[in-house]
């Protein structure tokens, strides 16, 4: 925080001082030079979408996949989207780099279709800002229309804090997502602080337990109840659970013994990009 940094600066004297500020000028600069670059990165072509597979675990079936943005930048190489969407929330890029991300993600699912493969569900990330936008449904419905994508195939991920704000306007977004059969997660269930009489309002279909609850969820008793609770709570909703950041075999067989529904991590599939997800599943498909 440079607010922290230039407090603790001017009281360690003036050395320091000048020290921090070159610092934060070279961080500032360097955020600054990123943001503009962002700026030409649609144009350029440089985003691509990794797919990361989510399993049934009843079955071991791959059920659907998860659409992660990455950034191929010219000179700095691959930057992760923790780097960037945070920037293009607030400067107001993530709308075309939403509907970007939203496009690609459809033709590719359909493009997996024309190679023989069946249906699969993709699921997309999506920001606060698309969310809020009032012509946000028309763009889903021209995209289900451009791309010719099963509504049903295409899964959107929330997250707690999103929903949280003008609750009434955003329960009629997803009510009407709803009606058009597309599928509504919330991502890092339990990180927010989501009111339980909010969830039984929203048209969710599916929770997705956040990774930190997994990580330990074999050796930690709080994150083993945590997990356990939330599995109990969406089915109790009659809505499914997915975990995220599966990275271990005792995850899985945790997950199994616990009734959870779905799974993604590491142990399970690596994010893909898009020719090899479409090489794994016609393998998948000849074994
Ligand atoms: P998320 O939606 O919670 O995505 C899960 C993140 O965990 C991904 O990081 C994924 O690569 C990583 N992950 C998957 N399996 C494991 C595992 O077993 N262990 C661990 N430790 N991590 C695992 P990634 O791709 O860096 O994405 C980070 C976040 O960036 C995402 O978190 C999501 O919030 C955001 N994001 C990614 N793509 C998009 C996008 O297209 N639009 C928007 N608005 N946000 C995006
Ligand atoms: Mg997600
Ligand atoms: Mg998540
Ligand atoms: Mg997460």
């Amino acid at each position: 925080n440079a607010d922290a940094a230039m407090y603790r600066a001017k009281s360690s004297g003036r050395n320091n001082f000048q020290f921090y500020e070159k610092e934060m000028n070279a961080r500032t600069g360097q955020r600054l030079a990123l943001e503009h670059d962002l700026w030409g990165a649609l144009e350029n072509d440089e985003f691509h979408l990794l797919y990361q597979p989510q399993i049934e675990l009843a079955s071991g079936r791959i059920i659907g996949v998860e659409a992660l943005i990455r950034w191929g930048h010219p000179r700095r190489g691959l930057i992760s989207p923790l780097d960037f969407i945070p920037m293009a929330e607030h400067n107001g890029l993530i709308i075309p780099i939403g509907n970007w991300v939203l496009q690609t993600a459809c033709r590719q699912m359909c493009e997996l279709l024309a190679s023989g493969l069946p249906p699969l569900r993709v699921a997309v990330n999506l920001s606060a800002r698309q969310l809020g936008e009032k012509d946000f449904i028309s763009v889903i419905r021209r995209t289900l229309d451009a791309t010719g994508i099963d509504p049903n195939c295409l899964e959107l991920e929330l997250t707690e804090s999103m929903v949280m704000h003008n609750v009434e306007d955003i329960i009629g977004v997803l009510k009407a997502l709803n009606a058009m059969k597309i599928q509504l997660s919330l991502d890092d269930f339990g990180t927010g602080f989501s009111s339980l009489a909010y969830l039984k309002r929203f048209p969710i279909d599916r929770l997705k337990i956040d990774q930190s609850f997994i990580f330990n969820c074999d050796s930690d008793p709080d994150d083993a109840v945590i997990s356990q609770t939330i599995i109990a709570l969406a089915h109790n909703l009659k809505i499914k659970v997915i975990a995220e950041g599966v990275e271990r075999p005792e995850h899985l067989a945790f997950l199994k013994q616990n009734g959870c529904d779905e799974a993604q991590g590491y142990f399970i599939g690596q994010p893909l990009a898009f020719d090899e997800l479409r090489s794994m599943l016609l393998a998948g498909q000849e074994a």
